[in-house]
């Protein structure tokens, strides 16, 4: 039986069309490989770099459309300035908000996207994210989707990364490299979460470090124009050798995927 992360892949019954060519056995075997090979090849990344979950909530918006490096440059303002909490974000000026996480771009829609859920979250829960984050998980997802700046990638983010749930993360880089493993080709993003959920252990550590391997894999090789000489997945992948540059060197390192953005 194909193991992943100490736990037998499932073989559930998926949407027809969500996964071309084979089964649900063949992409249990496919995923559950995957990820024991990028695992090995580039360790445990150590996702999500934050010291308590609003500091990861303030994360996940601050990233969109820009590097985690930038993010991670207003991230340290808002320490900085000793206004990384709830209170802080909803009462500050939007100017002065918007100045302090300049590093991040669009800083003037972020700041509003931040005092958006600050100060709905003291008018509804008080300030306790907790209790936000303990209702049930398609209530949660709901509720997050309906805040200004919350979409369904930072939403699925932040059940997955804050909250602790069984929400696998599909974004643009999983659609490709799914999609050049032959998995899912052209499929929704809602599809692709379906199929690897029906698949896969519903266990959030693995959730958590496959997401964050898929984007390690990306940034360093299966980029746009993908680098597969040498590819761990190279004999798995039909699309290997397909816009290859060339070698590339140093794909290891302990860094976390968004570090080498
Ligand atoms: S072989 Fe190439 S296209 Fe396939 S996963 Fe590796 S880098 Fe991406």
């Amino acid at each position: 039986m194909d193991r992943v992360a100490g736990q037998p892949v499932r073989t559930a019954h998926h949407s027809p069309g969500t996964v071309t060519p084979g089964s649900s056995v063949e992409a249990a075997r496919l995923l559950a490989t995957v990820y024991h090979r990028l695992l090995q090849t580039y360790g445990p990344q150590g996702w999500w770099p934050a010291e308590s979950p609003f500091e990861i909530v303030v994360g996940a918006i601050l990233v969109q459309h820009t590097t985690w490096r930038n993010a991670e440059r207003a991230i340290a303002a808002l320490k900085g300035a000793g206004v990384l909490t709830p209170p802080a974000i909803a009462a500050l000026d939007p100017a002065a908000l918007a100045a302090l996480i300049r590093p991040a771009g669009f800083y003037r829609t972020k700041a509003r996207k931040l005092q958006t859920f600050a100060r709905y979250l003291l008018a509804r829960y008080g300030g306790d994210l907790e209790a936000l984050l303990a209702q049930p998980t398609e209530t949660l997802r709901r509720e997050l989707l309906s805040l200004y700046g919350i979409g369904p990638e930072t939403a699925d983010t932040l059940l997955l990364y804050a909250a602790g749930r069984p929400v696998f993360v599909v974004d643009r880089y999983t659609l490709r490299l799914l999609a050049r493993l032959g998995l899912a080709v052209g499929a929704r993003p809602a599809a692709v979460q379906a199929l690897c959920q029906a698949v896969l252990p519903p266990d959030p550590a693995l959730y958590n470090e496959y997401h964050a391997l898929i984007v390690r894999h990306s940034v360093v090789r299966c980029q746009a124009r993908p680098r597969c000489h040498g590819c761990p997945l190279a004999d798995l992948c039909p699309s290997a050798g397909e816009n290859t540059p060339g070698p590339v060197h140093g794909t290891g390192g302990e860094m976390s995927a968004r570090l080498a953005q």
